[in-house]
């Protein structure tokens, strides 16, 4: 569809898909990577509070209490930090900040579908980075990137992490252009890229409390960098909507990010469950990527991913497709719990994936 009234913008528009919704009551979602357990409980307690309290007063547009908290946690200073609605909030002021219409930014051909949709959006010229065969980052690729860089980390939907030592030598061969490091999956392996916030002015580090905090439904994310860079994101949210965090969210927010303990205990289990699953997968003929991730990216060696997406959605439980050339035979399927793995295997011994 297109209309006399729309302007050159959304005439380029393409925007991003999210995974499938279906509303059946005993669907098993494993295809948007959100946490399979609840969030902490002192999350629904601070929530309470508010609800309780404030809401007809605009929220604080600073967010200085939640800030605080984050940069306690990562021993870093509130003017280190940036919050949003959602990291993908985030990424969109960061493209708008720091990439401009001119020069030509870089990120991998296989990566976070969202890039692609706010370059084409802000008219920022960009280049889509071959990936190893085996799915790894060359780092060299993105050494001396005329506009700028942003890859996730580990990446996504493959779930491999590139190592702290192969970013410093990207955050060294650009000393004048933003790097974007999005870490919305950090937590449940590798190092953070946080470490090197104070030694690099160019570096910004994207995460989210969608994943390995429980909170994809209240929506926040964060960016951690220097100052300078903070200080752009805020300009950009203060030109654009003041108030992009509502109270509930602040509240639930600053209670996720200090109850380290249930934290710690969640990731765990789902990287426990990770591997466990890895094995199990192994042993049923899937090829399964290394993941630091809470999903897997996998591939069959007798059934095509879009046989198995198929007969799994039959069996109401979703996975994550995607018709992108290079990974059109591969699934990515979110970690669950214990149970809700087995019931995946269970199925998919049924479609004869067993003699691999
Ligand atoms: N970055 C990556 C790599 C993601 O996979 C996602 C989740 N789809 C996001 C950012 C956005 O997460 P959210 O907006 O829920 O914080």
């Amino acid at each position: 569809m297109t209309s006399k009234f729309w302007s050159e913008t959304v005439r380029r528009t393409e925007p991003y898909v999210p995974g499938e919704q279906l509303d059946l009551p005993d669907l098993l979602k494993l295809n948007t990577n959100e946490n399979p357990y609840p969030p902490s409980p002192a999350v629904r307690e601070e929530i309470q509070q508010e609800l309780d309290r404030k809401l007809q007063l605009y929220p604080s547009p600073t967010v200085d209490g939640l800030r605080q908290k984050i940069a306690d946690y990562y021993t870093l200073e509130s003017k280190n930090i940036f919050v949003g609605n959602g990291s993908d909030e985030v990424l969109a002021f960061a493209f708008m900040a720091f990439f401009n219409s001119l020069e030509t930014i870089r990120f991998p051909a296989v990566s976070y579908s969202f890039y692609p949709v706010y370059a084409k959006l802000f008219n920022i010229p960009f280049e889509e980075v071959e990936l190893n065969r085996d799915f790894t980052i060359q780092p060299e690729c993105f050494f001396q990137s005329e506009g700028g860089v942003i890859f996730p980390n580990p990446n996504a939907p493959t779930g491999i992490y590139l190592e702290l030592d192969s970013i410093r030598d990207i955050l060294d061969s650009n000393p004048d252009r933003v790097v974007i490091i999005d870490e919305a999956y950090v937590d449940f392996a590798g190092e953070s890229a946080v470490s090197l916030v104070n030694m690099y002015d160019n570096l910004l580090v994207v995460q989210t409390m969608s994943k390995s905090r429980s909170l994809a439904g209240l929506r926040i994310g964060f960016a951690l960098g220097h100052p300078e860079l903070i200080e752009a994101l805020i300009r950009i949210k203060d030109s654009f909507n003041s108030y992009t965090l509502d109270r509930l969210a602040i509240a639930g927010a600053k209670a996720a990010i200090m109850d380290t303990e249930y934290f710690r205990k969640t990731t765990e289990k789902i990287t426990r469950t990770r591997d466990w699953t890895v094995d199990e997968l192994k042993k049923r003929g899937f090829h399964v990527l290394p993941s630091s991730a809470n999903f897997v990216f996998v591939s069959h060696y007798k059934h095509t991913a879009e046989q198995l997406y198929t007969r799994l959605k039959e069996q109401h439980i979703l996975v994550r497709h995607f018709t992108k050339p290079q990974i059109e035979n591969y699934l990515r399927i979110t970690i669950g719990t214990d149970e809700q793995m087995q019931h995946l295997l269970r199925e998919l011994d049924k479609m004869d994936c067993k003699n691999g």
